[in-house]
């Protein structure tokens, strides 16, 4: 099946998820690793609940000030070089003799600014699946005003998710309201999007998951404009506070802190563990010197092939990212009971 972009056939993906009671697990990537630890956990998900073709959504911000993951896909640092290339490797991990062909690959451009993505917005809109269009940051009334033209541009072509109230930086000092029904019904009507980001208390690029979603307000919501909810910042509240979204109304979520964040752990364990085959002894007697390590690491194993390669500490950040990707697909893609 691999990937989805016509508009019709992404909408009916959305309709199944909603009939099937699940939200659409929406993971953010900036480099290959992350991108195939995705797909191969709901490759293994997919398996094990006997749904092969499961969709997925991939995405990436671009020139989005708070963290642009299309330029950190290449020491470039440019967008462009950065989004075709993830383009192309979805396009070959989706190709018919990869191991993730039977998926449906939805791909998103995730928090795509009204202003700074200009060129972005002039792509064309035919390679993705869905668009967020980001006019969070200005006054409400230009909010509405700008997605409205921009729906009436490219609607046609394209799922757009629309934002009425902005996601905070965990690590800024704004703080938002929680977005009211009144104001997610006022701002789906006069902007005529397909999906709409609302706050539920979740923050963005959070350190950790303490804060608390506000599932009760999210149903507000949904009693007013049916089940069109975008949670982003998933990464800031505890796992088990979101196994329920769907019947919240939430249809898509986007997370990717957290895979992150949770997966540098791992690397650094290994790495201290190895630290002797990964960078020598006389690196591991200079950090001891220094107080960096202590007497238990080991210095008397010397270099290994195995441990100071690119492939072995992206082996590990894959296999720590797949089972965390593992951890939220259980919550979000339960088995049809049919299906058991
Ligand atoms: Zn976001």
């Amino acid at each position: 099946m691999s990937i989805v972009t016509d508009r019709q056939a992404v909408l009916a993906i959305y309709r199944e998820a909603a009939d099937r009671k699940r939200v659409l697990p929406c993971f953010c990537t900036e480099n290959l690793t992350t991108t195939e630890a995705i797909l191969d956990a709901v490759r293994l998900h997919g398996e094990a609940i006997g749904e092969p073709d499961l969709p997925i959504i991939l995405a990436l911000t671009n020139r989005y000030a708070h963290r642009s993951q299309s330029a950190n896909y290449t020491q470039t640092r440019r967008w462009d070089i950065g989004l075709k290339l993830f383009l192309a490797d979805l396009n070959v991990l989706a190709g018919s003799d990869s191991p993730y062909s039977q998926l449906r690959i939805l791909v998103h451009l995730d928090h795509t600014q009204f202003d700074a993505d200009e060129e972005l917005l002039r792509w064309d809109m035919h390679a993705f699946s869905s668009i967020m269009f980001d006019a969070s940051s200005v006054p409400l009334e230009e909010n509405i005003r700008r997605t409205r033209r921009f729906v009436a541009e490219q609607g046609e072509k394209i799922v757009i998710e629309g934002a009425c109230d902005e996601i905070v930086d965990a690590t800024g000092d704004i703080r938002c309201a929680l977005t009211t029904a009144d104001k997610a019904q006022a701002y789906l009507e006069g902007t005529g999007v397909d999906l709409i980001v609302a706050n539920l208390g979740t923050e963005h690029r959070a350190a950790a998951g303490n804060l608390t979603y506000h599932g009760d307000q999210a149903r507000r919501i949904r009693d007013r404009v049916g089940p069109r909810i975008v949670l982003h910042g998933a990464s800031s509240v505890p796992a088990d506070q979101i196994a329920g979204l769907a019947d919240d109304g939430v249809c898509k979520v986007n997370l990717w802190t957290a895979l992150e964040r949770d997966a540098s752990p791992h690397l650094l364990r290994e790495l201290a563990a190895h630290a002797d085959q990964a960078a020598g002894s006389q690196v591991v007697a200079e950090l001891k010197a220094a107080g960096l390590l202590g007497p238990a690491c080991r210095e008397d194993r010397g270099l290994s092939i195995d441990f100071f390669t690119t492939v072995y500490r992206q082996t590990i950040i894959f296999q720590a990212m797949r089972r965390i990707v593992g951890g939220y697909l259980e919550q979000w893609v339960r088995p049809m009971p049919s299906a058991r």
